[in-house]
């Protein structure tokens, strides 16, 4: 089914911008340098790249609270967050700073997601890498999340009429907050595999959420064969038992090896077949970026994913125009030393052979146990 589709990237020059001041994991070149290496290699062709639209205040209210949409947007022009605003709202923190241009940033991300639903819902596979801040909540900014660009994909979806989407989230941390946007709406499953024990602490197998959610949280050192094992047994079956008319996944690149902030140990070829599979389950599909805190790790992995999406041929190595891009990017969080050769010079990673530990399968039997026996009671 994916073939037969198009796909479409949605971007924006916005994101060259500097942002979240210079301290913050995610003041880090990523989008733009997505952008820059899929150029390099001819992966944009005329037609496949399309500017994002930023959302108006009207659409960011249809999930986001009026008084956190003004105190945002007042911030942002004042430079100044007071005490009372900061605490109610969680902007101007060291998680969520305040930085110039963080409005216009944080609605952009929004329109390209409903654009990107648009663009699935026209039938082409609709990739937004600036997309995937799953934290967001609707009065307050959270975990580097300002708004909450996937539940606007999914309600444009749900605007169109369709009564069956599912959501998967493939970042190392929870999709919270998507989540529990759609706990009571029952044309919504969601999905979320993430690392057990990191921020925000939630999504533990045995949450259901409205009781249309699947929670997979995954042991450090998370691998190739064990998201295998996940995908084929309990995800794309769950999802695919659906029938979805739609889907949207979020991709952070923080699922992979190497990454600063989590510690799980996936290769960017096992994520690129996993957000495959997902995409070959619905007629229309969104495909969103997400976290990631490695630049390096980040631009190989959706820069591939674009290539695999847009069935663009992923060269063994890259040439020198395209290495340029990766080698001049730079991370305080990645020491020298945790550095691969390989990061600069492929954009395909080659793959460790990998067990499925007792814990792994333990989780699978778990999950399908449960939606056994809720499927019994029904
Ligand atoms: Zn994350």
């Amino acid at each position: 089914m994916s073939g037969e589709r198009p796909a479409a990237f949605v971007g924006h020059e916005i994101y060259r911008e500097a942002a979240y001041g210079t301290l913050h994991p995610l003041a880090i070149p990523r989008v733009e340098s997505v952008v820059d290496l899929c150029r390099a290699l001819g992966w944009l062709r005329e037609g496949e790249y399309e500017a994002s639209p930023r959302a108006d205040e009207a659409t960011l209210a249809r999930f986001h609270d009026p008084a956190y949409i003004a105190a945002l947007r007042d911030a942002c022009a004042s430079g100044r967050v007071d005490a009372q605003v900061r605490a109610r709202h969680g902007i101007g923190t060291m998680e969520n700073p305040l930085f110039p241009g963080v409005f216009a940033r944080a609605s952009t991300s929004v329109g390209g997601s409903i654009r990107a639903a648009q663009l699935a819902l026209a039938g082409r596979i609709a990739f937004h890498p600036a997309g995937g801040t799953h934290h967001g909540r609707p009065d307050r900014a959270s975990g580097f999340c300002y708004f909450n660009d996937p539940v606007f994909a999914l309600l444009e979806l749900l605007d169109a009429g369709l009564e069956r989407v599912a959501y998967v989230d493939l970042d190392a941390h929870h999709g919270d907050a998507v989540q529990d946007a759609f706990a009571n709406d029952p044309r919504v499953r969601t999905f979320s595999i993430h690392e057990a024990g990191r921020w925000p602490g939630t999504g533990a197998a045995s949450d259901i959420g409205g009781g249309r959610s699947v929670n997979l949280p995954v042991p450090r050192g998370f691998s190739d064969a064990e998201l295998r094992l996940l995908m084929d047994d309990v995800v794309l079956p769950l999802a695919a038992r659906g029938a979805p008319d739609a889907i949207v996944v979020t991709c952070g690149s923080d699922a992979l090896a190497g990454d600063p902030l989590a510690s799980m140990a996936l290769s960017n070829v096992a994520l690129w077949d996993a957000v495959e599979a997902c995409v070959a389950l619905a007629p229309a599909a969104v495909v969103l970026g997400g976290g990631g805190y490695n630049p390096w790790t980040l631009t190989r992995y959706w820069s591939g994913l674009w290539a695999r999406l847009a069935r663009h041929a992923i060269p063994d190595t890259l040439p020198a125009p395209a290495r340029a891009i990766l080698e001049r990017l730079a991370c305080d969080l990645v020491d020298e030393e945790d550095m691969k050769p390989e990061w600069l010079c492929t954009v395909a990673d080659v793959p460790a052979a990998s067990a499925v530990r007792p814990s792994v399968a333990a989780l699978r039997d778990e999950t399908l146990a449960r939606r056994d026996t809720a499927r019994a009671a029904a």
